[in-house]
């Protein structure tokens, strides 16, 4: 099975780029969204980094807000007139 990988580099873990499972999970996309045909030379296989760039999951990398910037401000301010 061909297809075309995507994958990020130095990355933990080698990639399987030969149209078996990956450990990483990757996502198949058939259709080109901008013909709307499939793919000619075959589904974009998308990677995923397993170093956390992608995955918020883990309660160790919760320290990173992303969902609101306006929160961590004020939590800034009450810090500091305390
Ligand atoms: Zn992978």
């Amino acid at each position: 099975m061909s297809g075309v990988h995507v994958y990020p580099l130095n990355d933990l873990i080698e990639h399987d780029t030969d149209g078996g499972d990956c450990i990483c999970g990757p996502d198949y996309e058939y259709i080109d969204p901008a013909t709307g045909e499939a793919y000619p030379d075959g589904p974009v296989v998308t990677h995923h980094s397993l170093d956390g760039r992608e995955q918020d999951e883990e309660p160790w990398l919760r320290e990173t807000p992303t969902q609101s910037g306006a929160s961590v401000e004020g939590d800034d301010t009450e810090r500091g007139s305390s």
